[in-house]
């Protein structure tokens, strides 16, 4: 819309400018800017040039448009050019009319059919970075380039350098993010292929220690027990790795039937019961009358809930307190383990789930683990189409809650009993 009592000039500016917050194609924003560029400074034409990714030589990123096609086939040498030498020194500079052709303006003159008789290049500089130049051409009436046209080009080169800038900046995060997804899927393979090599000679160890203990005396138990309780702590290691890596085979594993919520709680904590206690640790299970079902994979949501309970044993002082809950939300079960122990820093609390994330090593080192327990939770609750997540607060204690979707047949009988 135009305003009353601007200028043309200014007008066309606030116009490129409007277009620049419409977010345009960066192709198609520096052909308008280039086109105005032109426009502002009486020119036959204006071009933006960028280096090549080797630095040795420009092309065209905007052109005038009958010349466009020609010019973007056309390499625009960084040495013996305008270009390369504003490039160069980040200064504008002025060629008037008489001062003698550059010996490439004869090349590009005999490609485009133009001849060049006057030119004004910018350098596009933003953040410190040279990305390019703006060069305007041919002033009408055969009049030379003035200071007053710099200045317009120069405030126009700004928004140009900020939209390269912008574009090189996106690229670069695509660039890092495709190469994390490399490293990610190299990891993935590298745990997959490790504990199925590592599961056959651990078989056997285990198989032959049992087999062992029942032939020795008594007096060896001891050792042939470390042997045992050593490689199925191994074993466990690698179960949790192959089970956090791979949700397909984890899915086509799941064995579904009508899980008890109720029961599942109170098995865990039971199972926990004696660890709590030596450790001088209450640890409660906190259950309503009525049981709740979901369909799913006992042994898997077992593995999780345990999970989150170990962690809570080992990350609270003795004299602290763990609830495990569940109950019914619409739609849902929903677990919860309380504890009151040394909490979570805010910034750790996404990160946690990740495979070998721990918040502090030398912290979690003196518990052991390999930043596996979450991980694997999260990926046995997924299986169940469930969610995890953790609130916490540093010297405090954390809650970790799990939510799994109801059983269809229990959400179906709920309505009926809600519907009057
Ligand atoms: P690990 O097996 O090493 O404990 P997890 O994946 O189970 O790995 O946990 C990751 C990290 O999250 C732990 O190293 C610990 O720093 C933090 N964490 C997990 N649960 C708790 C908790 N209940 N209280 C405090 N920190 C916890």
């Amino acid at each position: 819309m135009p305003i009353p009592d601007v200028p043309q000039p200014l007008e066309d500016l606030l116009q490129s400018t409007r277009d620049l917050r419409d977010a345009l194609d960066l192709e198609s924003y520096l052909q308008i800017l280039s086109e105005l560029a032109a426009q502002l400074t009486a020119s036959e034409g204006a071009s933006i040039l960028v280096p090549n990714e080797a630095r040795t030589a420009f092309y065209f990123l905007a052109a005038p448009r009958l010349q466009r096609d020609v010019l973007r086939t056309l390499d625009v040498p960084m040495i013996g050019s305008a270009a390369g030498r504003v490039f160069a020194s980040g200064v504008p500079e002025i060629i008037g009319a008489g001062s003698g052709a550059d010996h490439f303006f004869a090349q590009v003159d005999q490609l485009t059919g133009v001849e060049t008789r006057s030119l004004a290049v910018v350098p596009l500089v933003f953040k410190g970075q040279t990305l390019g130049v703006l060069e305007v051409l041919n002033r009408q009436g055969g009049a030379d380039y003035t200071p007053e046209d710099v200045a317009i080009l120069e405030v126009l080169a700004v928004q140009a350098a900020m939209l390269l800038y912008n574009d090189m900046l996106e690229k670069r995060l695509e660039k890092s993010q495709s190469e994390a997804a490399l490293l990610d899927r190299m990891k993935s393979d590298f745990i997959a292929i490790t504990s199925h090599e590592l599961r056959t000679p651990l078989g056997l160890i285990l198989g032959h220690a049992t087999f062992l203990r029942e032939l020795v005396e008594p007096e060896y138990h001891e050792q042939l027990d470390t042997i045992i309780r050593s490689a199925t702590r191994l074993k466990t290691i690698i179960e949790n790795l192959s089970s956090v890596d791979n949700f397909q085979s984890g899915l086509a594993s799941l064995r579904s039937r009508m899980v008890s919520i109720k029961r599942l709680v109170e098995d865990m904590v039971d199972a926990f019961q004696p660890e709590a206690k030596s450790r001088g640790i209450t640890l409660r299970a906190r259950l309503g009358p009525a049981d709740l079902w979901v369909d799913g994979d006992a042994e898997k949501l077992g593995l999780a809930l345990g999970n989150l309970i170990k962690n809570a044993l080992q990350f609270t002082e003795p004299g602290g307190f763990i609830s495990v809950s569940a109950e019914n939300v619409p739609g849902y079960v929903k677990i919860s383990v309380v504890d009151t122990g040394i909490g979570i820093p805010s910034e750790d609390l996404t990160r946690i789930f990740e495979r070998f994330y721990q918040v502090q090593s030398h912290l979690t080192r003196t518990h052991g683990g390999m930043g596996l327990g979450l991980a694997v939770t999260k990926a046995m609750v997924e299986l169940h189409g469930g969610r995890v997540w953790a609130e916490s607060m540093e010297g405090k204690g954390s809650t970790f809650t799990i939510l799994l979707p109801l059983d269809a047949a229990q959400n179906a009988a709920a309505q009926r009993v809600f519907t009057p």
